[in-house]
């Protein structure tokens, strides 16, 4: 059959566990598109709301992923960009086999504890949106992202799922070895040569050669090798990639396992999912391969490993305190946040940051070693008199049931989001969340004889309808 695809990368795959290339090379060549999310737990605890969102976004039930409590597929693919709930952080748009994180998590982890758990390369936050939604609420994540301008766009994503344990980070995986056995979890979801996505986006296939597969393989172990001394003695790797091609998959576990003091931890697998188990050459450690022509999702590969030595982290003698609220201005956030006795406060160059309390001995040494993009929930800042309430805080989950809203319609809301005045007759008076279908989309502060919108102007929507 002709194809598309490279027949370098085609003769690489032969042989490989699970790889058919008569089907392989079908269901590149039939181009389905198959379309899934994640719904966000936090935001639609109400199931009615979650029900609501999933029949506004498909005409018959959906069906859900089988490794994700929350994922779902849908029959095609509607203009996310034009639904208001999709601004309101109702759900992440994710490509399906990667979910599996969410299984390896739950078989490796206890995730009653409090954990520290780090995303290491995580723009634009698929996998991070995951690890946040199965975490306690006494765990913390860490996302970071190097690259800075994608550090930014993962931020947006983070403020928009609205949870407050979550630390985005914008450094260079080598940074992290200043924090020795710091993490409990670390998650290297490691830029690859992509062959795993051409089917979704037969453009990138202009960009795969073998030369590309070796660098990634030779970045993969940098990267891994850079990163290791931050996991603490017991704590979970998940490594994966987007690719098919051994050497950024089976190889890679093989050097996990030889250069790095790490046990393969193998995860059970159903299997009338159709992901295939595969087992490095060198290490037997097993990896799960997701072919487009057996699983309904793209190419993916993952595993997990256990670190068996390097101890743990050893607080420094250094206590650095964050800088809390005066008592007088937590007042003036008594109206906005609920449960505010329940969250720090803290005092960041004028601005109101809501940190959850666990994370308040944390953040000082994350501080101290790495570049920190966003901590926590922004609240707004303070002025003489009153709050102006930041984007963060509408995203969230913690405003207080006290905040006045305003109900949008389909119509208006995406006025709203378009950062156009929403032709709306408000009741209250003041600063107001802007709501469409009880999910807050933003800030607005309702004058005499006009509605200021205040939502964000570099997230507004530009495609026309
Ligand atoms: N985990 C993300 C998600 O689920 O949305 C996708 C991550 S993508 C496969 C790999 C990420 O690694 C990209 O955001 C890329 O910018 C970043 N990256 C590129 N070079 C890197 C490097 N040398 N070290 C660490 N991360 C790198």
């Amino acid at each position: 059959m002709s194809s598309y695809l490279p027949s370098s990368l085609l003769n690489s795959l032969e042989g490989l566990p699970g790889f058919d290339r008569a089907a392989f090379e079908e269901v590149h060549a039939a181009g389905e598109r198959v379309t899934s999310l994640r719904l966000n737990p936090a935001k639609l605890q109400d199931k009615d709301l979650a029900e609501k969102v999933l029949q506004s976004l498909s005409p018959v039930p959906v069906q859900p992923v089988p490794w994700s409590q929350h994922g779902y597929y849908l029959p095609q693919r509607p203009s996310f960009t034009l639904d208001p709930f999709f601004h309101a952080g109702a759900y992440y748009v994710q490509e399906a086999s990667s979910m599996f994180l969410e299984h390896a998590i739950r078989h490796s982890c206890d995730l009653a504890q409090s954990l520290k758990v780090l995303d290491l390369c995580a723009a634009p936050g698929g996998k991070s949106t995951l690890l946040q939604s199965i975490i306690s609420a006494g765990s913390l994540l860490v996302a970071n992202e190097v690259i800075r301008a994608r550090a930014g766009l993962l931020a947006d994503n983070i403020s928009r799922w609205g949870a407050a344990n979550v630390v985005v980070t914008n450094n260079d995986p080598r940074d992290m070895a200043r924090l020795p056995g710091f993490f409990d979890v670390m998650v290297v979801d490691a830029p690859c040569s992509g062959s795993g996505l051409f089917r979704r986006d037969p453009a990138a296939v202009e960009e795969w050669s073998p030369e590309s597969v070796a660098l990634c393989s030779q970045r993969q172990q940098r990267i891994l090798a850079d990163a290791w001394p931050a996991l603490k003695e017991g704590g979970i790797l998940v490594y994966s990639t987007c690719s098919y091609s051994r050497e950024e998959d089976e190889a890679i576990l093989d050097w996990i396992s030889m250069e790095l003091d790490a046990e393969n931890v193998p995860l059970p697998v159903e299997a009338s999912w159709n992901i295939v188990t595969t087992s490095s050459g060198k290490r037997n450690c097993e990896g799960y391969r997701f072919y487009p022509d057996k699983v309904k999702g793209e190419g993916f590969f993952i595993a997990c490993f256990r670190k068996t030595g390097g101890g743990a982290w050893q607080p420094g003698k250094r206590k650095d305190a964050l800088p809390a609220l005066s008592k007088k201005d937590r007042v003036k956030l008594q109206p906005w946040v609920q449960n505010l006795e329940e969250l720090y406060c803290m005092a960041h160059q004028g601005d109101v940051i809501l940190l959850p309390p666990g994370m308040t001995s944390i953040v000082p040494v994350l501080q101290q070693h790495l570049y920190l993009r966003k901590a926590g929930i922004k609240a707004g800042q303070l002025t003489a008199k009153e709050l102006v309430p930041d984007h963060q805080l509408a995203a969230s989950t913690l405003t207080a049931a006290t905040v006045p809203r305003v109900a949008l319609t389909r119509e208006q809301a995406l006025q709203y989001l378009r950062k156009e005045d929403p032709a709306v007759q408000a009741a209250v008076k003041g600063w107001a969340l802007m709501q469409y279908e009880t999910m807050p989309l933003g800030w607005a502060k309702i004058l005499p004889n006009r509605i200021n919108n205040y939502y964000p102007k570099e997230l507004r929507i530009l495609k026309e309808i």
